[in-house]
């Protein structure tokens, strides 16, 4: 059945590792002899509170989470947090947002319904190719938080550092790396993420928030939007999305039985090292992003024109790899390369970008 797989570099829902398609196979329909799949299991049960509990632990372990921050599940994605960090976070009605690429736009356009929002840094002017330095952040010190994406899925570019923001909390929207290297969980007021593209699949967001920001909600807001109901109940107010949360827990398994963060960052700076290094020295294709702020999971560059994009992407469908197309807003490709895919599969790209620019330059 493997030697069929594709090398699937979709930005997400992504490829998962092997090992963990092949758990979830196993154990389908018969979860440790429960007799029955993890899907049909009340998520109140001592088998599944036994997974749920299980993957909050190794979550911690892996991310190294302090103790002052409570770990969420919520159905929604990232982009319901857009609406609910506002909600909220934002106590004295005033936010500072640094938009560098597509969902930190429409995380501060969401937020502008809720309140006082100030950009701090706008990318849009340079197509979003750049990060900005702590010198070009205009950043207010009466915000109730500072709200950026640590690495822009759609244009490819990652954060390199945490902005000093005087005490502000920073809230991050990691979807697109979080668990690809080490990060100071204490830098951050709040991570959250959509799991389906580095940790799992669709239809779960992790919050991580420090406990002290969440001790209290604006009255007259959605019961499933108000993060100290949700802590307080242990993410099950209602219905968690309990077949996602085991995906994740075997996804954290496999992480830490290769070694952790650690070992991801290495794997990570390997795969992408080799691409950017091939994508520097040639003249036929050209990187999107800046070179100090390249995405090591999303990699976006262009061919000389729009007519050899799309024979690439053809073309690569030919050589057993899929959606290498780049979002409709930059074009050109975009090869997303989480945790879970393998250097084979790089190297193949590489092989094929080789070949490809050799005939057609
Ligand atoms: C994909 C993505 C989102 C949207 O995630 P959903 O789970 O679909 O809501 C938000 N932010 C970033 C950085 C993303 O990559």
């Amino acid at each position: 059945m493997t030697e069929k797989r594709v090398y699937n570099f979709s930005a997400g829902p992504s490829t998962l590792p092997v090992p963990v398609l092949e758990k979830v196979a196993a154990q389908m329909l018969n979860y440790k002899d429960s007799g029955m799949s993890v899907m049909e299991m009340s998520h109140r049960s001592s088998s599944y509170l036994e997974i749920f509990n299980e993957t909050k632990a190794l979550l911690k372990k892996v991310l190294n989470i302090p103790d002052n921050y409570k770990i969420l599940f919520i159905q929604g994605g990232a982009t319901q947090q857009f609406s609910t960090i506002p909600l909220n976070l934002m106590k004295n009605g005033k936010a500072d947002y640094i938009v560098t690429g597509a969902f930190s736009k429409k995380s501060a356009q969401e937020a502008k319904k809720f309140g006082d929002i100030h950009i701090a840094y706008n990318g849009a002017d340079n197509g979003f190719k750049h990060i900005p330095t702590q010198e070009e952040l205009d950043l207010r010190e009466d915000a109730s938080y500072v709200h950026l994406c640590s690495n822009n899925t759609i244009f490819g570019t990652e954060w390199k550092y945490v902005p000093d923001t005087k005490g502000v909390p920073v809230v991050a929207d990691m979807s697109s790396n979080i668990l690809s290297k080490p990060i100071n969980v204490a830098d951050y007021g709040m991570i959250y993420a959509g799991a389906q593209k580095n940790m799992g699949i669709a239809g779960l967001g992790v919050v991580i928030v420090r406990e002290d920001l969440i001790k209290d909600h604006k009255e007259n807001i959605p019961v499933l939007m108000e993060y100290n109901t949700i802590a307080d109940n242990d993410s099950m107010y209602n219905t968690p999305p309990t077949f996602s949360i085991y995906v994740l827990g075997l996804m954290l398994e496999w992480i830490d039985s290769l070694g952790g963060l650690e070992v991801m960052q290495k794997r990570n700076e390997e795969k992408a090292k080799l691409l950017y290094d091939y994508l520097d020295q040639s003249d036929f294709y050209h990187v999107h992003s800046d070179k100090d702020n390249r995405s090591f999971m999303n990699v976006t560059f262009t061919c000389p024109n729009k007519d050899l994009d799309a024979k690439f992407v053809k073309e690569s469908i030919a050589a057993g790899m899929s959606n290498l197309k780049g979002h409709r807003s930059v074009g050109g490709i975009r090869a997303s390369i989480y945790n879970a895919m393998p250097l084979d599969g790089v190297q193949t790209l590489l092989d094929f970008m080789k070949k490809f620019e050799e005939e057609n330059k």
